[in-house]
């Protein structure tokens, strides 16, 4: 399975790896917008580091902002150049792990959420 991370912050199953990487540590916030906030998580029990995007879109009409996350995996080396370059562009971002699995959140407008296995980074629409 993946090489990435440990059982306190990764699994195998989509909703339990959720669980688990959004109960560790964020680390470092390298862009903290209202809308769109892109930060680093450390796991405490084995170092391992992901990088979480999140973005929303405002539903002015309704009020329920639709919302997508994406958390993957990085290496140290990724970590050292993203917290080098900061805040780092939507270009850097979608480079970081092509192919590598990543672990999506989805909210979409008059939906219920949900948590699924993906590739990479996507940084979608934001305010
Ligand atoms: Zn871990």
């Amino acid at each position: 399975m993946s090489q990435f991370g440990c059982d306190k912050c990764w699994s195998s199953e989509a909703s339990n790896a959720w669980k688990a990487v959004t109960s560790i540590p964020i680390e470092e916030y390298l862009i903290d917008e209202s809308h769109y906030i892109v930060s680093i998580r450390s796991c405490p029990s084995c170092s391992q580091r992901y990088l979480q995007v999140t973005t929303e879109t405002v539903d002015w009409k309704d009020g329920e902002d639709p919302i997508f996350r994406t958390i993957i995996p990085i290496d140290d080396e990724e970590q050292a150049s993203l917290t080098a370059n900061k805040p780092p562009k939507t270009s850097v971002l979608e480079a970081i792990g092509p192919g590598r699995r990543s672990l999506k959140y989805g909210w979409p407008k008059g939906e219920e959420p949900s948590t699924y296995w993906g590739t990479g980074v996507y940084v979608g629409l934001h305010d």
